[in-house]
């Protein structure tokens, strides 16, 4: 049978390494061609077959409304009529900024960017340029986008021997970068003491959400906070996923913990390229132009992807009491997905954290039946057990009950 999407993605293949702009999206974890989407509307996206699926990818979290809400693409099609980019401060991004201090009081000051990679790597290297030290320290099985000192997984040991995940990747890149596992307040402590006065920052996010998901760890954040304080260590909370995904807000306002600067991403572009980080005016006015540490770009604050974070966030605020609703939703789909399973005995665990979730069984072959067995069900889940699934606001019960339904019969088939 013909399939344009088939068609399309050989096309791909001869010009995009891979056939894709980023490793997941080539589906080498479940096997098979991946879905190109062409089109979505609300919690559905449409392949070049016209095949609909109910998404849970979410542009990777991003697109927190569904997509094609009327009231976002109308204020973009205004914007876009005025101009491209001009490269000069705007009226949206001022706006940004004030409704995303309003929304995280403890963010003094931003810097908007390009993607949440360029925010973590400007953030850290703010972090160095405040304190003078060249340490930083982050915990085994997080991601802070592709820069070259993130690379990396730690060996056996003391946080000593470290391995880069990339070729490419110098190890004297990774010199300054200490990993240790997650969870550890003790191992965490005698690191500090083994690099006493070294420690530029500690950077951590803190719902975990590129290893499947790991829940809220109040104790270790508060933990981590203390002890970042106590040795004159900035913690940065890398929320460039978390951010607005469990409220109006960060994880950190919400349960009440104040890191020195914050990360934040995907959610706040409205499904455009975005990035930023922010904290106190004692911090970020080490920047330039004010301060001695150098952050550049010449579209980073570009007044359509302002307009789209802008409408999206003030959306946001608007459906500020449906998070609970959200939560509810992705609650009724893991435990459902969890009831199911146990009575057809299938084994796998389902970790979810208000909206954000995530399916990992036994053995990497029966995910990929599994993954399959969706998709031609109309499913799209992230492609690998290691990276997250979302909802939506524009996701219903019956999307939920449709996804059990479709899971019942796909549990039959593995
Ligand atoms: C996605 C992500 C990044 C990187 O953001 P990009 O926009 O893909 O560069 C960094 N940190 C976390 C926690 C992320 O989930």
């Amino acid at each position: 049978m013909r399939s344009n999407n088939k068609i399309l993605f050989n096309k791909a293949k001869r010009y995009l390494v891979g056939g894709v702009d980023s490793p997941v999206r080539a589906f080498g974890y479940v096997g098979g061609d991946p879905v190109l989407i062409k089109s979505g509307r609300g919690s559905k996206i449409y392949d070049y077959d016209g095949n609909a699926y109910i998404d849970y990818v979410l542009s990777w979290g991003a697109s927190i409304l569904g997509h094609a809400r009327a009231d976002i693409s109308a204020g973009l099609i205004k914007r876009i009529g005025s101009g491209l980019n001009f490269g000069t401060t705007n009226e949206p991004e001022v706006k940004l900024a004030e409704i995303i201090h309003q929304a995280v009081p403890f963010v003094k000051k931003i810097r908007f960017v390009n993607s949440g990679t360029e925010a973590v790597m400007s953030a850290v290297r703010l972090a160095r340029g405040f304190t003078k030290r060249d340490l930083i320290l982050k915990f085994k099985n997080s991601y802070h986008g592709s820069a070259d000192f993130l690379l990396l997984k730690a060996g056996s040991g003391l946080a000593t021997l470290k391995i880069a995940t990339s070729a490419g990747v110098p190890d004297n890149f990774l010199k300054d970068t200490l990993v240790v596992p997650y969870g550890d307040i003790e191992l965490v402590k005698d690191v500090f003491k083994k690099y006493a006065g070294q420690i530029a920052a500690v950077i951590i996010e803190p719902v975990g959400g590129n290893h499947g998901v790991i829940p809220l760890n109040r104790g270790f954040l508060l933990g981590l906070g203390k002890i970042t304080r106590d040795a004159g260590s900035l913690l940065i909370f890398d929320e460039v996923i978390t951010g607005f995904r469990f409220g109006f807000g960060t994880v950190a306002s919400k349960i009440g913990i104040k890191p020195d600067l914050v990360c934040l991403g995907k959610i706040i572009g409205g499904g455009l390229p975005i990035g930023a980080y922010g904290g106190s005016r004692k911090i970020m006015n080490h920047l330039a132009p004010l301060g001695k540490v150098y952050q550049a770009s010449t579209f980073s604050g570009n007044p359509i992807v302002m307009q789209a974070g802008l409408d999206t966030l003030k959306a946001l605020k608007k459906l500020k009491n449906g998070y609970a609703r959200l939560d509810k939703l992705a609650e009724h789909l893991a435990l459902g997905l969890r009831r199911i399973a146990q009575i057809k005995k299938v084994k796998l665990t389902v970790e979810y954290c208000g909206s954000m979730f995530s399916i990992k069984f036994n053995e990497k072959k029966q995910f990929q039946k599994f993954y399959r067995n969706m998709l031609d069900q109309g499913v799209y889940f992230a492609p690998s057990e290691f990276e997250a699934d979302f909802l939506s606001f524009a996701h219903t019960t019956k999307d939920i009950e449709n996804t059990l339904a479709a899971a019942e019969k796909a549990f039959d088939k593995i």
